[in-house]
């Protein structure tokens, strides 16, 4: 990833995706916003006990930023599930406003529209951005430890598929910043969830020497989940950010103990080829 500079809010986008002129990417960071305290400063999530006002402003500060009209945004109600929507040019707007627009218990979307700008939150959870450079078509998806085992990117590659014509081999994808394994420490219930979905997670669970305590590795989990589906190696970028090891740039549920603000990652197809 690289760090994009303004007199608004800096914020990062896609090595992977970056030569694509035709799209429009980016990560957010914490900074440029006017929220406070646990929110400071640039809170994006209406679902925070934020003044809703203030979140609002940001989203326009964000849009400023990066150029994107908030009228474009689509944001969905995020639950930790596997569901994807296919957006369509008419559903412009939705969520952007107001949370009561927003789709519903959604955490990925796929377009190949045009001006459509699908937008993800997260705060110590995975944001995932796809491109399929061949159909021209795009895909977000939030995922923290339930979606990541239940393979909700996976599931955002196949909708690409059966929506798009696309074909997974054709596929780039981002890995945005999200907890590391270094501040993951996970209870009972993840290690059998990821042994049910897996079979093994060798290569995904560590045990620390000193406290003896399991830590999740969402972000070999992730890679492993987007290898499964059929997508290059070579497609794929881990920004390998920690979000709870560096708390002043993005917002970490775990290090705030669950009172913070969310950033996001956003992709837009600009024109159509
Ligand atoms: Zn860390």
């Amino acid at each position: 990833m690289q760090l994009i500079k303004n007199d608004k809010s800096p914020y990062f986008i896609f090595d992977c995706l970056s030569d694509f002129t035709e799209i429009k990417q980016f990560v957010t960071t914490r900074h440029g916003g006017v929220s406070n305290g646990a929110y400071s400063s640039l809170n994006l999530g209406f679902g925070t006990d934020d003044d809703k006002l203030l979140v609002l402003q940001n989203r326009h500060i964000l849009a400023q930023s990066v150029n994107i009209p908030l009228e474009n945004f689509v944001i969905s109600n995020q639950v930790h599930g596997t569901n994807v929507a296919v957006v369509t040019s008419e559903m412009i707007g939705n969520g952007a406003f107001t949370r009561d627009t927003a789709i519903s218990e959604t955490d990925a979307m796929v377009t190949n529209a045009p001006n459509v700008c699908l937008f993800v939150m997260s705060a110590d959870c995975v944001p995932l951005l796809f491109y399929d450079p061949v159909k021209k078509a795009i895909g977000a998806c939030h995922a923290g430890w339930k979606g990541t085992i239940d393979k909700a990117p996976s599931a955002t590659i196949k909708t690409m598929c059966n929506a798009f014509g696309s074909r997974p081999s054709d596929i780039f994808a981002a890995i945005g910043p999200s907890i590391g394994l270094c501040c993951y420490n996970i209870g009972s219930e993840v290690i059998d969830s990821a042994l049910r979905s897996f079979g093994s997670t060798d290569d995904i669970i560590k045990f620390d020497i000193f406290n003896r305590q399991p830590y999740f590795d969402l972000w070999t989990t992730n890679k492993n989940v987007l290898i499964e589906a059929g997508i290059t190696k070579s497609h794929i970028e881990l920004a390998g950010l920690c979000t709870h090891c560096n708390n002043t740039d993005f917002f970490s549920s775990r290090y705030d103990k669950g009172i913070t603000g969310r950033f996001g990652a956003g992709i837009m197809i600009v024109v159509r080829q």
